[in-house]
C-alpha cells in the first residue's frame, strides 16, 4: 500500500558533499557561504535585504523588536498560524490581539484588523497561509491609516508573488522559515527581509550580540573592540545551515512550478466534489502552495478513510487562540471557529509524483 506523508524533508543530491566541505573546513560559523545564501536568496528569490538567521521564530522576533513594539503594546495577528507568530509578541512583553480570518482561505481579514486597532497598537503581522498571500494593499492601507508596522510571517510563502511582486519585498519586514519540513530548508534556519536599508543595518547588528562585526574595529592587540547599546541576539545561521540552503535552492523555481502543477491538477479535479469545498485562489497574487488545503464534510471520517488508503491529511494548525498564554478560546473569532471545525489539508510536496495524486484524487471521488 502507499504510505504518502503530508509533509516531506527536501534535500537536494549536491548537498551532501556541500555540507562535507564545510566540515572538512573547519570554519563552521557564520561565514562567507551565509553571505552568499542571502545574495542568493536576493537574486533568485527577490527577497530585500535579507539576512539568514537560526530560525523563522528569531526572524518574527526581530521584526518584532526592530518594529519598536514595547512592553503593553499591542500586535494584531491571526490566531489562524503556529504559536511562533504569537509568542514573538509575549517575549517583548507586548499583547498578541486576533484578528478573524477569512473563512475561504485561513488569511486574516482587514476588516476585522481594522476594528481591533487601539491607541496600543504598534504593528501587524500577517500570515500568508498554506503559502498564499494576505491582502496585503488592503493591510498597508490600514497600517498608513493608523501609523502601523507591517509584518509578514511567510514561513509559508517563499517563492510566492502578490501583484507580481515577490513576498520578502513588499512590507517593512518579511520573516521566512527554513525548518525541515518548509519549501527550502537548513535543517533549521530563517530569514528576514527588511525594506530600509538602515533597518537591514540595524537587523545585522541584532543578529550577533548587538555587535557591528562588519566595522568595529580591531586592537593593535587583533581584538575586536565595541560598545554594546542595545540588546543583541544570537540569531545568526552558521555556513553549514547556508551550505545546505545553497545547495536547495538550486532548482527551487523548477521545484514551485512542479507544486504548481500538482496543484493545478487538483483543482481541476476536485473542485466538483460534493461535500468538498477548495480554498479561494486569486488571479492576482501566485501561492508557494506549502499546503494543499480545503474545507470538508464528515471531516473525521475523511481523515479516517484516507488514513485506510495510507494518504496522510492533516489539520496542519487550528486557532492558536486557545492556548491559556494567549488567554484562551476567543468567541468573537467568528470565521476561525468554523474554520477550526472543517479545514483539512491533504499532501503537496517534493516526495510526490502525479501518479500519487491521481491516486489521492481517486481515493477522495470514491467518498468518505
Ligand atoms: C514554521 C513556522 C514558523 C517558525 O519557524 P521556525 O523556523 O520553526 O522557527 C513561524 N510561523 C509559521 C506560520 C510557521 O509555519
Amino acid at each position: 500500500m502507499r504510505d504518502i506523508p503530508i509533509f516531506n524533508t527536501f534535500i537536494h543530491p549536491s548537498a551532501q558533499s556541500r555540507v562535507d566541505s564545510v566540515l572538512s573546513s573547519t570554519f563552521l560559523s557564520e561565514g562567507k557561504l551565509v553571505k552568499e545564501f542571502e545574495s542568493k536568496l536576493n537574486s533568485d528569490l527577490g527577497f530585500v535585504n535579507p539576512l539568514a538567521l537560526n530560525s523563522g521564530t528569531s526572524a518574527l522576533h526581530l521584526a518584532v523588536v526592530l518594529a519598536g513594539v514595547k512592553p503593553g503594546d499591542e500586535v494584531i495577528c491571526p490566531a489562524q498560524t503556529f504559536v511562533a507568530t504569537a509568542l514573538v509578541i509575549c517575549q517583548e512583553k507586548a499583547i498578541p490581539v486576533f484578528a478573524d480570518i477569512k473563512y475561504e482561505d485561513g488569511n486574516i481579514d482587514p476588516k476585522s484588523i481594522e476594528e481591533k486597532v487601539t491607541s496600543k497598537t504598534k504593528a501587524i503581522i500577517a500570515v500568508h497561509w498554506g503559502g498564499n498571500p494576505c491582502d496585503m494593499d488592503e493591510i498597508h492601507a490600514i497600517a498608513k491609516r493608523y501609523n502601523l508596522v507591517v509584518i509578514e510571517d511567510a514561513a509559508h510563502a517563499p517563492g510566492a508573488t502578490y501583484k507580481s511582486r515577490p513576498v520578502g519585498s513588499i512590507s517593512d519586514f518579511t520573516c521566512f522559515s527554513f525548518q525541515a519540513i518548509k519549501h527550502i530548508t537548513t535543517g533549521d534556519g530563517g530569514a528576514i527581509c527588511c525594506k530600509d536599508d538602515k533597518v537591514a543595518m540595524e537587523a545585522l547588528k541584532r543578529r550577533w550580540f548587538g555587535i557591528n562585526r562588519a566595522n568595529s574595529p580591531l586592537s593593535i592587540l587583533g581584538e575586536r573592540i565595541y560598545d554594546i547599546t542595545d540588546v543583541g541576539y544570537k540569531y545568526h545561521l552558521n555556513d553549514y545551515g547556508a551550505a545546505l540552503g545553497l545547495a536547495n535552492l538550486e532548482g527551487f523555481k523548477d521545484r514551485l512550478a512542479y507544486r504548481r502543477k500538482l496543484v493545478q491538477i487538483y483543482r481541476q479535479e476536485l473542485s466538483q466534489v460534493s461535500g468538498l469545498n477548495l480554498f479561494k485562489e486569486s488571479n492576482d497574487r501566485e501561492s508557494a502552495h506549502w499546503l494543499f488545503g480545503f474545507h470538508v464534510e464528515k471531516r473525521e471520517e475523511f481523515i479516517l478513510t484516507l488514513k485506510s488508503k495510507g494518504i496522510a491529511a492533516s489539520v496542519v494548525h487550528d486557532g492558536i487562540d486557545h492556548n491559556s498564554l494567549f488567554g484562551g478560546t476567543r468567541q468573537d473569532l467568528v470565521n476561525q471557529l468554523r474554520f477550526n471545525e472543517t479545514q483539512i489539508h491533504i499532501p503537496i510536496h517534493d516526495g510526490m509524483n502525479e501518479e500519487d495524486v491521481e491516486y489521492i484524487v481517486n481515493c477522495i471521488k470514491q467518498g468518505w
